[in-house]
């Protein structure tokens, strides 16, 4: 069951980085696994995956401290509060919704002894009102607060935009994304969703984040 979805987003991701001249090593596809029971993650394991995604700090702390996913790395991709931050500092293999700098010093200050954590800073690349993400125009005062932080390491840019049934909408926020971190000198790009990866990729993904299509529907909550 699970090794089909994979198998299906797999070759999706193969075609799109066919159609960009890219490499498929260029792109690595994180399986969004919130809210998901940790017997689909471990199954998933099973399968191959190595690298999951996690949006709640506790939930991230729980899964990967699972004896069955040894050697899984797990990406936060939500917003956390300063409280919670030690949670990812210590068992976070990336950061891909940096956009405060009161949680860039706290997960530096918690990320001491280890290896300095990879960050992506979330831009609100649409301009809308309720997103998380920090303006276009505020990214380079982040990245400056960030850069004399010892344990962090900006890696590059993330976006979510606006929710839409055609996938080709999300094209021209994931460009802009882009020419962004271009502008800034960054490579990485933390962008696409079940929704849109492919478009993601053709646009110059490093990291798409997929959950529906390789879980099926998310679990609601109680
Ligand atoms: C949930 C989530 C995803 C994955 O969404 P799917 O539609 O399940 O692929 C990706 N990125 C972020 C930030 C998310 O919160």
């Amino acid at each position: 069951m699970f090794a089909e979805r994979l198998a299906a987003v797999e070759a999706r991701v193969a075609a799109a980085c066919a159609r960009a001249g890219r490499a498929r090593s260029d792109v690595t596809v994180l399986a969004v696994s919130k809210l998901q029971p940790i017997e689909a993650l471990v199954a998933a394991f099973d399968a191959g995956v190595r690298d999951f995604a996690e949006n709640y700090a506790q939930e991230l702390r729980d899964k990967s401290a699972d004896a069955r996913l040894r050697g899984a790395r797990f990406h936060a991709i939500g917003p956390v509060q300063t409280k919670n931050a030690k949670y990812i500092a210590r068992h976070a293999a990336a950061f891909h919704a940096l956009d405060r700098d009161d949680v860039a010093r706290e997960l530096d200050k918690r990320r001491v002894g280890q290896t300095p954590l990879p960050c992506f800073v979330e831009v609100n690349i649409a301009g809308e009102a309720t997103k998380h993400g920090v303006a276009p125009a505020s990214v380079g005062a982040l990245l400056a607060a960030v850069r004399v932080l010892p344990n962090l390491r900006i890696d590059g840019l993330m976006c979510m935009p606006p929710p839409h049934d055609d996938p080709e909408a999300s094209r021209p926020h994931f460009a802009a994304l882009r020419a962004l971190a271009t502008a800034h000198g960054l490579r990485g790009l933390s962008m696409g969703t079940t929704d849109d990866f492919e478009v993601g990729i053709e646009e110059g993904a490093s990291h798409v984040r997929v959950g529906r299509a390789l879980f099926g529907a998310r679990p609601t909550g109680p």
